[in-house]
This record gives C-alpha cells, sequence and structure tokens, in this order.
C-alpha cells in the first residue's frame, strides 16, 4: 500500500453527454467528473497529491515547491493544499508576469504562494537554486515534480480507475488529456492489473507521440516496481495521439475554442483552454472522422483546468 492523505472529494460522478452526443451524430459519450476532486477548483493533480502530500509528510516538509507554466492547475491545487495543510508554498512559473493577476495566478496569491517568474529555459535551474536557498533558510523544503507526475502520483490514477470500475459505468473507450504522463500512466497501470477491455488513448497536450509514449510507459513500470507488480509495458503499448498539438503548449485553435462551446452550450459543462479544450477537440475531430465504431462508448475523462479559463489572456478569446 503507498501512504496516502485523503482530501479529495471522491468518488467523483459519471455523467453520459446525451445532448452533445446528438450534435455529434448520435455518439455514446459519458465524461468522468475530475473537475470536481477538490483544492479549489478541482482537477487531475488533486488526487496525485494525496499520495505525494504522504510522502512529503513523512519526510518533515513544511514547505511545498513545485513549477510550472504561469497558468499552472498543478500549481494552484498545490498552493491550495499547503494553506489547507500550514505548510508554505513557492511556485516557480515560467512564462510572463501579468500585471493583473487573473485566473490561477490570482488564486496562487490568494493562498498565499510565494512566486517566482522565470524564463522556460531556465525553469529546472531556477527551481534546484529556489529549493537549496530554502533548504539552507530551514524551510524543510519537499521538491514536487512537473505535474505531480512522479511513481508515486501516478497512484492517484491507479485508484481513479479503480473508483471508475465500481461506478459500474462500462465503456469502450476512455480519452483524456496527457501532458506530464502520470495520469496516464496510473488509468494504464490499473487498466493492466484489472484486465481492463477498453482502450485508453491520451491525447497529447505538448510533445510527439514517441516521447509521451516513452515517458507513461516509464512511469506505469515504475509504479508497478513499487506495488511489487510483474506488470511491464512497452512504449507501443501506450495509445498517444499528437495530431493536436497545433501552435504549441497554451495557444487553442479555433477547433478548441469550438470544443469549449460545444460542452458549454450542450451540456453546461466548463473545459480549460489549454488541457481538456485540446482533449476535447481531438475527440470531437476524431468522432466527426469516424474514428470510433457508431456503437462504441466513450468517456471523457475530465482533468480540470477550469480556473484558466479567468486568465487575461483567454477570457477576450473565449467571449467573442
Ligand atoms: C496537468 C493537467 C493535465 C495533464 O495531466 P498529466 O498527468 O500531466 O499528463 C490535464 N488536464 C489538466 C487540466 C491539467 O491541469
Amino acid at each position: 500500500m503507498i501512504p496516502r492523505v485523503r482530501f479529495a472529494h471522491l468518488p467523483t460522478p459519471i455523467e453520459p453527454l446525451p445532448r452533445l452526443g446528438a450534435a455529434l451524430g448520435g455518439a455514446r459519450l459519458w465524461v468522468k467528473r475530475d473537475d470536481l476532486t477538490g483544492l479549489a477548483g478541482g482537477g487531475n493533480k488533486t488526487r496525485k497529491l494525496e499520495y505525494i502530500l504522504a510522502e512529503a509528510q513523512a519526510n518533515g516538509a513544511r514547505t511545498l515547491i513545485t513549477v510550472g507554466a504561469v497558468q499552472s492547475n498543478h500549481c494552484r491545487q498545490t498552493a491550495a493544499l499547503a494553506a489547507r495543510y500550514g505548510l508554505g508554498c513557492i511556485l516557480v512559473l515560467s512564462g510572463e508576469r501579468e500585471d493583473q493577476p487573473s485566473g490561477n495566478v490570482l488564486l496562487d496569491r490568494l493562498f498565499g504562494a510565494e512566486i517566482i517568474y522565470c524564463a522556460a529555459e531556465e525553469r529546472n535551474q531556477v527551481l534546484q537554486q529556489v529549493f537549496e536557498e530554502a533548504w539552507v533558510a530551514g524551510k524543510r523544503p519537499y521538491l514536487i515534480p512537473l505535474g505531480a507526475s512522479t511513481p508515486v502520483g501516478a497512484f492517484g490514477y491507479v485508484t481513479a480507475f479503480e473508483e471508475f470500475l465500481n461506478q459500474g459505468v462500462e465503456v469502450d473507450w476512455i480519452v483524456v488529456a496527457s501532458s506530464s504522463a502520470g495520469t496516464q500512466a496510473g488509468l494504464m497501470l490499473a487498466a493492466l492489473k484489472a484486465g481492463w477491455a477498453g482502450k485508453i488513448l491520451g491525447i497529447s497536450i505538448d510533445h510527439p507521440a514517441a516521447e509521451l509514449q516513452l515517458r507513461v510507459a516509464e512511469l506505469v513500470n515504475e509504479a508497478a516496481e513499487r506495488i511489487g507488480s510483474k506488470i511491464h509495458c512497452q512504449p507501443v503499448d501506450v495509445m498517444v495521439n499528437d495530431q493536436y498539438l497545433g501552435k504549441g503548449y497554451g495557444i487553442p485553435s479555433s477547433e478548441e475554442i469550438e470544443a469549449i462551446r460545444l460542452f458549454a452550450r450542450y451540456e453546461g459543462l466548463l473545459l480549460d483552454p489549454v488541457y481538456t479544450g485540446r482533449a476535447a477537440a481531438a475527440l470531437i475531430d476524431l468522432i466527426r472522422k469516424g474514428y470510433f465504431k457508431p456503437q462504441e462508448r466513450i468517456l471523457f475523462w475530465h482533468t480540470g483546468g477550469t480556473p484558466a479559463l479567468f486568465a487575461e489572456r483567454y477570457r477576450l478569446l473565449l467571449a467573442e
């Protein structure tokens, strides 16, 4: 058993998407609402942080340090977690500092996190330096890597998949946004353990397929080892589609904005402009192209991120 601190709001509901499905020619769609996991806006990092916090506590941590892009959901969820457990929080954010903090950054500030801005190229170096300074200052820092995608963090999605199985909604496909690989790796490990017959398709947000497949497979194998499982997966076993990278990370295409509108107008649901908007645009395109068989049931695994809708840089784009 991997130690875990429980604070997530679980189980998250699985809901049908009948109006969206009909609008897409009769697709059979469900959504797993991991936008409702808790920690100030929810999202997939909450599940991973249940395991990461247990590890941090075992290490005597008094300060959580983590890293991400300016509108990082992972950083916002970590800042909320630190506030809730009385820990310090330092965030290293790559990208432009906004004159008026908005979206996730506004929340980071509200939770009292210390924010350090840097350029993407120097991010790891700055992170290391910040950690060493915090250590020397006696803050007992604990470093959470990008996206909390460690073998331990991936267990958040091992138990998430088990939760999904227990909910008894049978589907043929799970479609999920995939970036730092921990979410897809956790789902895959649990699916392999359970001998699940369906397919898990990761929509790459910002990496070529080969890179992401390799990272997912590594995490599956490292996590399997921790629980003494013999499961071993190869990169080719990992289903990744990298045809939707568009102009890059955090730059929504018109198809992504359409996907966000379709979810909003047919189902009253919010997606986000970086991850779930991209994954949903891919899902919709694949449905329209006939990638899935007509009778196949598809679960869109919502990974959260909705506070980014209120980021300065996306607001106008979405309001048109
Ligand atoms: C971090 C994040 C993802 C990607 O999950 P990984 O485990 O990093 O692959 C997807 N959606 C949202 C909203 C996220 O914040």
